[in-house]
């Protein structure tokens, strides 16, 4: 009586046979399009921030492409509050890093800060919901206010690549490099387009004595 009254149901394809932990069954679960990355070095995403950025390791989980499954899910986590989603998503990536060596350094994670007032209107930080997953597999804190977003800007979605790089520089302050001293941050975010965000974000992290900086994101979108 209780699954007729409150249906869990596949957030892909709406079939009810799935588990309660389990927010996709396993065929769209497998129908996403895994990179990969994470057990590559020289992976695009570590290449898209050679000479930009000191990264130990960086990785994309999945592919983003448009009128996808992936579209779905991005939407329902960024838009539709769908924070049990988010979590769900967050364990595959930690899932992942875990299997990879290349990781295991890490010992804690950051997730990208909205500026405080799209925060507030939209009620979370989506990448921070990311890292509630990733925390549970991967059993690393997760470091908050380490670091804002300064400045409001605006949707990035139609500027070019230097434009973008232009409008997000110097938007972020690190207001504790203490906690971060000596560590091995793990930097998340939903998506990597140009690592525009990602970078100027980084940027302030490794200002801090003696850390190292690692970026993994849900999706890469190459457009
Ligand atoms: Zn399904």
């Amino acid at each position: 009586m209780l699954h007729l009254a409150f249906p869990h149901i596949c957030e892909g394809c709406g079939s009810d046979l799935l588990d309660i932990n389990n927010e996709l069954c396993l065929k769209c679960l497998s129908s996403l399009p895994e990179t990969n990355f994470h057990l590559h070095p020289h992976n695009p995403i570590e290449k898209m921030f050679w000479g930009r950025l000191p990264l130990t390791c960086a990785s994309a989980q999945y592919y983003f492409t448009k009128e996808s499954l992936m579209q779905h899910l991005m939407h329902q986590l960024k838009y539709r509050g769908n924070k049990d989603l988010g979590v769900f998503l967050g364990k595959l990536i930690g899932h992942a890093l875990k299997t990879s060596n290349r990781f295991s350094a890490v010992d804690a994670l950051i997730p990208l800060p909205l500026f405080h007032t799209r925060e507030k209107k939209r009620g979370y930080n989506q990448a921070s919901v990311l890292c509630e997953g990733i925390a549970e597999i991967l059993q690393k804190p997760i470091l908050k206010n380490i670091i804002v977003r300064k400045t409001y800007t605006d949707s990035q979605t139609k500027k070019g690549r230097v434009e973008r790089w232009q409008n997000m520089e110097g938007r972020f302050e690190l207001m504790a490099p203490k906690s971060i001293e000596g560590r091995h941050v793990l930097l998340i975010d939903d998506v990597i387009t140009t690592g525009a965000t990602l970078e100027a974000c980084g940027r302030e992290i490794v200002q801090a004595s003696n850390v190292q900086l690692s970026i993994a994101t849900l999706c890469f979108s190459s457009h």
